[in-house]
């Protein structure tokens, strides 16, 4: 018997290196081309050279390739993504293809999963829109034709949500201490992983609201304890395993990120109206989306000096106060300036905006 330390050491061990590769070293003929070696697969053609000729064995195994086969298999994946989920990422995106059944492919097969128990057990969704003050053309368009195909097809509009957080979490990230240094098709490649392992997440979150009857009642419950409770732990999770910071340091890290990625989504909303004014000919609403986008980029540019006054860690001594506060003060300078023109002009402006998505994000 093992005893609970070396258990966990066992585990940590698991965590990190989960993977052994050995060559066959047996002499064998390619049933695909007749070429002799001793490897794997075959130097010439490629086929595996553990397939032999067809028997019951193969039957199985040409079964469960639907779902991958060996350390990619989707099972397996998925359970990694339990377990070890940022070192699986950092693995994957760093050159370790065959950890992982595809990352892509995974969102699209947990989606329809997801869709199949939501409507086994008569859930509906019911995602939060952005519910702002008036309506007009724009918002029509993002709460009704918009929203209707994001809530049909959830692995792009989980894939999207997520994709905001690509350029905020490599700009906050980008000196860490495991993964220094990583580019923008990386962060994809994260955004896709933590999106199926949101999508997992959720199944199993529903699953256990359905199977407890004093927790059962709507879908909206566990969509609720989904976003306050899991969402957040398991970005520390992943983000710890992944980047390498310490526990304060990736918390604060993924707090700024959530709020970038939410004005980094708003400044989006506003410049795809502003394109559409500029499409349809509407000239007072695109003044209006021209006014708002400058607004909220202006928000979104204190929020980058903030970070970049944390990053820079001025409470540690000889700092010249002056040159550092220089830049965030032309920006709280700049968006106070767009703030006023917002009022002078009757916009909603960027910071009452931001506070009403956060009210209607984490209050009930
Ligand atoms: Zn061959």
């Amino acid at each position: 018997m093992f005893s609970l330390q070396e258990k966990y050491h066992r585990f940590r061990q698991w965590q990190r290196q989960p993977f052994e590769y050995h060559d066959s070293h047996d002499h064998h003929g390619c049933c695909n081309c007749g070429a002799e070696s001793e490897n794997n697969y075959c130097p010439r053609c490629g086929q595996k050279a553990a397939y032999g000729p067809i028997t019951w064995h193969s039957v199985w195994q040409g079964i469960m390739d639907v779902w991958g086969v060996g350390t990619r298999s989707l099972p397996y994946t998925l359970w990694q993504l339990l377990w070890r989920p940022g070192y699986l990422i950092r693995d994957y995106i760093s050159g370790k293809r065959q950890v992982s059944f595809p990352p892509v492919k995974m969102l699209v097969v947990m989606a329809v999963l997801v869709v199949l128990v939501y409507g086994l057990l008569g859930i509906g969704f019911e995602a939060e829109v952005e519910n702002e003050s008036g309506n007009n053309a724009v918002q029509g368009f993002l709460m009704g034709d918009f929203y209707d195909w994001m809530s049909n097809h959830i692995e792009w509009a989980v894939l999207a949500g997520f994709s905001m957080f690509i350029v905020p979490v490599w700009f906050l990230f980008r000196t860490a201490p495991r993964l220094p240094r990583h580019t923008l098709p990386q962060g994809f490649f994260i955004q896709v992983f933590v999106g199926v392992q949101f999508l997992l997440y959720m199944l199993i979150v529903t699953l256990v609201f359905d199977l407890i009857p004093s927790l059962s009642g709507s879908g909206d419950e566990a969509a609720g304890f989904m976003v306050m409770l899991v969402l957040p732990l398991m970005l520390w999770c992943d983000y710890k395993q992944l980047f390498g910071y310490g526990w304060w340091g990736t918390l604060w890290r993924i707090v700024a990120s959530v709020f970038l990625a939410i004005a980094v989504t708003k400044v989006l909303v506003r410049v795809g109206g502003l394109c559409y004014c500029l499409f349809v000919g509407d000239r007072s609403l695109g003044f209006n989306y021209l006014v708002g986008t400058v607004d909220h980029s202006a928000l979104l540019w204190v929020l980058l000096e903030v970070v970049l006054l944390i990053n820079a860690k001025p409470w540690r001594g000889n700092i010249a106060w002056p040159r550092i506060l220089l830049r965030p003060l032309i920006a709280v300078a700049t968006l106070l300036l767009t703030t006023a023109a917002c009022g002078q002009f009757g916009i909603e402006n960027s910071v009452s905006n931001m506070i009403k998505s956060m009210q209607t994000m984490f209050l009930p």
